[in-house]
């Protein structure tokens, strides 16, 4: 069988620091956890390439754009501004990441998800794919978690229909099926590249 295009896709994922964007990255790219938090500085982008059908796809991710935000907001904003239309632009799938024990990260999903039309500014915000992930779902065997199942899908009913998906980094559970959705919908959004 010949591959003849490699197919490109670039995928943003966004949320409140701290909800595991990163340790969800390190889970699906290099299959590791650490349970040590640091704050990503800068954009980070990885790429992953996978086999969807007969389609060679690249995936680049990039993740924690916003933690440059928060420390450069007062410094220099116009360096932002720039950065995050590049940062942005061009996405063919848009993955928000919330953490199920702690109900500010889901509140504020909104705000990314405006944030994100507003700074890509794709053709059709309203058809543009999204996916969630309610990350963490290992904590405390589930004791400790504030965010139901039911008032995600919700949330997700009411913008669409995006994709659910629960996950935990930690354990490794639902991360490649949740990535393989991500890279299947940005594939039918798809950006092109010939070889
Ligand atoms: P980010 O700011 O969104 O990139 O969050 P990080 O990936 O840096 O994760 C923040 C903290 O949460 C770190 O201490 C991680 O070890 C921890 N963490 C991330 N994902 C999970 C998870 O699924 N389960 C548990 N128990 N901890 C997690
Ligand atoms: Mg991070």
């Amino acid at each position: 069988m010949s591959v003849r295009r490699r197919t490109l896709l670039k995928v943003i994922v966004l949320g409140d620091s701290g909800v595991g964007k990163t340790s969800l990255m390190n889970q699906y790219v290099h299959k590791k956890f650490s349970q040590q938090y640091k704050a990503t500085i800068g954009a980070d982008f990885v790429t992953k390439e996978l086999q969807i059908d007969d389609r060679l796809v690249t995936l680049q991710v990039g993740f924690e754009f916003k933690s440059v935000f928060n420390i450069w907001d007062t410094a220099g904003q116009e360096r932002f501004q720039s950065l995050g239309v590049a940062f942005y632009r061009g996405a063919d799938c848009c993955v928000l990441v919330y953490d199920v024990n702690l109900m500010r990260s889901f509140d504020t999903l909104d705000n990314w998800h405006d944030e994100f039309l507003k700074q890509a500014s794709p053709p059709d915000a309203k058809t543009f794919p999204f996916i969630l992930l309610g990350n963490k779902i290992d904590i405390d065997g589930g004791n400790s978690r504030v965010v139901s199942e039911k008032k995600a899908k919700d949330w997700c009913a009411s913008k669409g229909n995006i994709p659910y998906f629960e996950t935990s980094a930690k354990e490794d559970y639902n991360v490649d099926a949740a990535f393989f959705c991500i890279a299947k919908t940005a594939l039918a959004n798809e950006h092109e590249q010939d070889m």
